[in-house]
């Protein structure tokens, strides 16, 4: 099977695509586009930017084909040795989940490129980029063809799906760790200097590396483009937006550069590698349902930080503020009293990228949750086994045990027992917190490493009001109300425009300026318009009190709690 990718009309944002299918036999072919991109717990039904699907037979015969499912064209073939299809992909979508095609770029997101074959997955596959004339560059974790020009290989789909192209002018440099190659591939050069930059990351990557013991791809490709949104992670290769959150020449952009990278970075061991059973080898057609994104995105995070303070970026009181706030971002949300990070796993398909006003009421980040399990999980191994074994004991164990012998997932019981074969006891509170939305006990959990973390609530200087508010064309427009604060309790809502504030009409800066010279107990007269009419609301505004999760040293640690924090967090 072979592909040809052109892109002849940049600015029309359409790739035109050639599929010659000549490896296999049938009466019917069911041709397939992804409904989802594997790493985007979202259906994005890719199939929506096709047109001029046409297919023929090896001779020139127009073969007649009719759709049986959105992302389903079944065509009689007659058992013709040779099928050669043809469509356009509508490509304008600046994500790293979706095709994107302009005069400055071709960002080739397979699953929104590339038709399989139904039950032919397995089939190997070569792809030509005939990238537009202007430019000179791909990059791809694909391995290319020798001797054939701008053409790679692919042993399967999956492979193929797991792999995105970009086609442009991009600057490309390299280095190699343990004398693997591993490519930058940016749009924007980093406006640092480049073999500080390069070696930084090398840092990086080898202090990834050495969590798990052994690289597992021949050459990895980092896909940095420039303005956008968000990162996506592949087995031998990353497409991440730099966007314009992070100014290089600022170090503590810097760090969060790097941070982000390192994420993105890991998933190669930690879901693309060591991963849930249902995240590879994927159903493209349906949602793939796990409980385990606090694991495979959380426990990323969290290794983020620790990869970045072993390799020297982060120091200690860096690290532990990075892990206090993945813990403050769920902890001072209601979500927390409804939403588990199981179940915030699941229902991602539904949530994550759908966040609605009410969202913070009733749900959670398995990011941030599954960061501070990921916390509880290493401080509990260590304390347990006398500081012999930690949570990069378990990462090992799945890797080798389940991705490299049994060549496959693992399931949530699987994934439990080998924490605890590790640990050598039980982690049932542990998982209990996974599970349900049982209050933490960080205390004793932080006291494993001879820390003190703060959970006591604290009354904050001015009051409590509990909306978020924007302006929009000089209205002040509630966006959400928290569950139970004085605005709720006041019959507030979201999408209530606020006209005045104790007689005044309303402005942000007035409405900032109650709450924060407020005091609790003090009444706030507000005049709402809403879809039912105009109407007045007294709002008594209340104490505003936040646990800070501060972190701090215990005042007389014993040698075994500075062991664990010393191996855990370096100074
Ligand atoms: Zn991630």
């Amino acid at each position: 099977m072979s592909y040809a990718v052109s892109m002849d009309q940049p600015w029309t944002h359409y790739y035109h695509v050639e599929f010659l299918c000549e490896g296999i036999r049938g009466e019917t072919f069911d041709f397939r586009m992804p409904a989802w991109t594997p790493g985007y717990y979202v259906i994005l039904d890719l199939a929506k930017y096709v047109i001029n699907f046409h297919v023929e037979d090896g001779t020139g015969n127009i073969l007649p084909w009719e759709k049986i499912t959105k992302n389903t064209w079944q065509v009689e073939v007659y058992d013709a040795p040779v099928v050669r299809l043809s469509y356009d992909v509508y490509a304008f979508n600046q994500s790293v989940a979706h095709p994107f095609l302009d005069d400055g770029r071709g960002f080739i997101s397979p699953t929104g490129i590339f038709m399989d074959v139904k039950g032919h997955l397995q089939h190997p596959v070569t792809v030509t980029i005939k990238p537009y004339q202007k430019w000179g560059k791909i990059s791809t974790g694909l391995e290319p063809v020798q001797e054939k020009f701008n053409t790679f290989y692919a042993p399967d789909f999956d492979v193929l799906y797991d792999c995105p192209i970009l086609a442009g002018n991009q600057e490309i440099m390299s280095f190699e760790v343990e004398g693997i190659p591993h490519y930058v591939a940016q749009e924007n050069p980093a406006d640092i200097d480049d073999q500080k930059y390069l070696s930084d990351l090398k840092t990086m990557v080898e202090s990834a590396v050495s969590i798990i013991g052994e690289i597992p791809y021949k050459h990895y490709t980092f896909i940095i483009m420039d303005r956008g949104m968000g990162g996506l992670e592949h087995a031998n290769s990353m497409a991440v937006f730099s966007g314009s959150r992070y100014s290089l020449a600022d170090p503590e952009g810097y760090k969060r550069w790097l941070a982000f990278l390192a994420h993105e970075y890991f998933h190669l061991y930690n879901v693309k590698r060591i991963r849930p059973i249902i995240l590879g080898p994927f159903d493209y057609n349906r949602e793939n349902y796990t409980n385990m994104l606090w694991f495979s995105e959380g426990v990323t995070v969290y290794y983020e930080y620790i990869i970045l303070n072993r390799a020297g970026f982060l120091n200690r009181k860096e690290t532990l503020e990075q892990l206090r706030r993945s813990i403050v971002n769920y902890e001072n949300i209601p979500g927390h009293l409804f939403q588990s990070a199981t179940m915030s796993s699941f229902d991602t398909w539904m949530l994550f990228f759908n966040r609605s006003e009410n969202a913070s009421n009733t749900t959670i980040s398995y990011y941030d949750k599954g960061c501070a399990l990921g916390v509880l999980l290493d401080l509990k191994i260590r304390h347990e086994t006398n500081n012999e074994k930690s949570l990069d004991d378990v990462m090992r164990s799945l890797y080798y045990d389940y991705y490299k012998e049994k060549n496959r997932g693992f399931t949530d019981q699987e994934f439990r027992d080998v924490c605890e074969e590790v640990a050598g006891c039980s982690l049932e509170e542990i998982f209990e917190y996974a599970s349900t939305t049982k209050a933490i006990d960080y205390p004793k959990y932080f006291s494993y490493a001879g820390l003190y973390i703060d959970t006591i609530p604290r009354e904050m200087p001015g009051a409590y009001l509990g909306t978020g508010v924007r302006e929009v064309e000089g209205n002040l427009i509630i966006t959400n109300v928290v569950r139970n604060s004085p605005a709720w309790q006041a019959d507030l809502s979201p999408g209530d425009t606020i006209i005045e504030l104790n007689g005044i009409r309303a402005t942000y800066e007035l409405l900032n300026e109650i709450v924060v010279s407020g005091k609790p107990g003090d009444h706030v007269n507000i005049l709402v318009s809403r879809r039912t009419g105009r109407k007045f609301y007294e709002v008594i505004l209340k104490k505003k009190t936040l646990k800070s999760f501060n972190i701090t040293p215990l005042d007389n640690p014993d040698p075994d709690q500075l062991a664990i924090l010393n191996d855990w967090i370096i100074n």
